[in-house]
């Protein structure tokens, strides 16, 4: 086509000139020789100048038109420029596509160039270390971590460092232990995968503590059997001695009963989801019972009573059992935990919340209070402010534990408020929905 074109004006060229020759004279046919050979330059020097033009701003304004050869070239352009803008939008259709998806992803994403240079960030592993995107996009990644452990972890053979990651605890958000692991992919690229793993290291830290506890309280009980056991086997005891011995026996042998079957009830507890077998439950009667049972476990050291402000009436919603057992819980700490001739008082009130009417049911005491640093914590496994006076008092440092366990299950709340040498008052919070109208 561009030939036939072209050849198709070099010949009416010839023949214009050929047919001036003949009919004007050579003068004329050189003149309109020049005329034609000008008029063709001009033309192609017009379409060379709209292309020119064009492909300095070639997004931002269409492909010029032309004639003859012109026209067919600027089509094929324009049909290039069209399928290379659809490419284009396919294209960053993909990147925004794979930006979201790494975005929604729970872990952080660094997407590192064949010189370890940052090419990509997402949010989370900005968050994870400290980056900024877009500043630290091309900077080598060991600049901006400079963790010994993560250098060397960098160091590693792409190959090797897939198979492994590491946990980093030095990290920009304090009190977090990072998971990272290196994935090649592409030639040489790298993703560096983050993990904040902090939930995972303090459950497994608590799980460890559990059980170093546990085995401890365990210990001391079976120690003091043991040792007694050889000396009643290695000695003659006269009977009055003899009983002695095993009374001291039996105590640690209850101890250990007791620590057993509060692990079993936690346990109970934390693994089974068993639903509440909720009833009402009168208030009159349920603090009539705890107040027995605290005058039993007193055996009359303290004066122990319904405090003067108490509303023993109305009835609430919960799980008999649980409650009963989480209350008297409160009681007995609050007996074995005050000095003879103290005062316990037990007490219920009705509060009016944002939600409707609360219920709270208190015991307090004059015992010897609990140190505000301490309040926090008196509900984690196996705390006690004072171990001997708890161990000696038949604790297990996990009655709390198990309080607060059966409170939440009631959607209630454990409050404590202390005065230490004055005593203590804990409460549970029933929320209004527990309210039976
Ligand atoms: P324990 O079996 O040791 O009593 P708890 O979980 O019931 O375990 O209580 C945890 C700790 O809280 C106790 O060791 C004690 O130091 C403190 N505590 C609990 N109740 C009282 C109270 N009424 N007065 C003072 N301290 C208390």
């Amino acid at each position: 086509m561009f030939y036939l074109s072209v050849g198709l004006v070099a010949v009416m060229l010839v023949a214009a000139v050929a047919v001036a020759r003949s009919l004007l004279g050579a003068d004329v046919a050189f003149g309109v020789a020049i005329l034609g050979l000008g008029a063709w330059l001009i033309y192609q020097l017009w379409h060379i100048r709209a292309l020119a033009q064009w492909v300095k701003d070639f997004r931002g304004s269409p492909v010029p038109r032309g004639s003859g050869n012109w026209q067919v070239l600027f089509g094929d352009i324009a049909r290039l420029v069209r399928a290379y803008e659809r490419q284009r939008e396919q294209l960053s259709s993909a990147i925004d596509n794979f930006r979201k998806a790494t975005e929604a992803m729970p872990d952080g994403v660094v997407a590192l160039d064949d010189h370890q240079q940052i090419s990509y960030a997402n949010a989370r592993a900005q968050l994870h270390l400290g980056l900024q995107m877009p500043q630290d996009a091309g900077l080598s990644i060991r600049h901006l971590l400079r963790d010994p452990r993560f250098l060397d972890y960098l160091n590693l053979p792409a190959a090797i460092a897939n198979q492994r990651s590491i946990a980093l605890t030095d990290t920009p958000i304090a009190g977090r232990t990072l998971q990272i692991q290196r994935v090649p992919y592409g030639q040489a690229e790298e993703l560096l995968i983050t993990r904040d793993i902090s939930p995972m290291v303090r459950l497994e830290t608590t799980r460890r503590d559990f059980v170093a506890n546990v085995s401890h309280e365990l210990k001391t009980p079976l120690t003091v059997i043991g040792g007694f056991i050889e000396t009643l086997l290695d000695h003659d005891f006269a009977p009055e001695q003899q009983r002695q011995v095993l009374q001291t026996m039996g105590q640690q042998a209850a101890r250990m009963q007791a620590l057993v079957e509060d692990l079993l009830v936690l346990s109970r507890l934390e693994t089974e989801d068993k639903p509440l077998d909720e009833a009402p439950l009168e208030i009159g009667s349920l603090l009539e019972r705890l107040l027995a049972e605290a005058r039993l476990l007193s055996r009359e050291r303290h004066t122990i009573g319904l405090a003067n402000e108490a509303q023993p009436e109305g009835e609430i919603l919960a799980d008999f059992q649980e409650i009963a057992s989480a209350l008297g819980n409160l009681v007995s700490n609050a007996v074995r935990y005050t000095p003879e001739g103290g005062r316990i008082e037990l007490g219920w009130s009705w509060r009016e919340g944002s939600e409707g009417r609360q219920g709270v049911f208190w015991v307090r005491d004059t015992g010897p209070g609990i140190e505000p640093q301490h309040i926090d914590r008196i509900t984690e496994r196996f705390y006690r402010v004072d171990k001997g006076r708890s161990r000696d008092s038949g604790g297990t440092g996990l009655g709390l534990a198990i309080v607060k366990h059966i409170v939440e299950r009631h959607s209630a709340r454990l409050e404590v408020s202390s005065a230490v040498g004055r005593g203590s008052t804990f409460s549970v919070v029933f929320p209004a929905q527990r309210t039976v109208v």
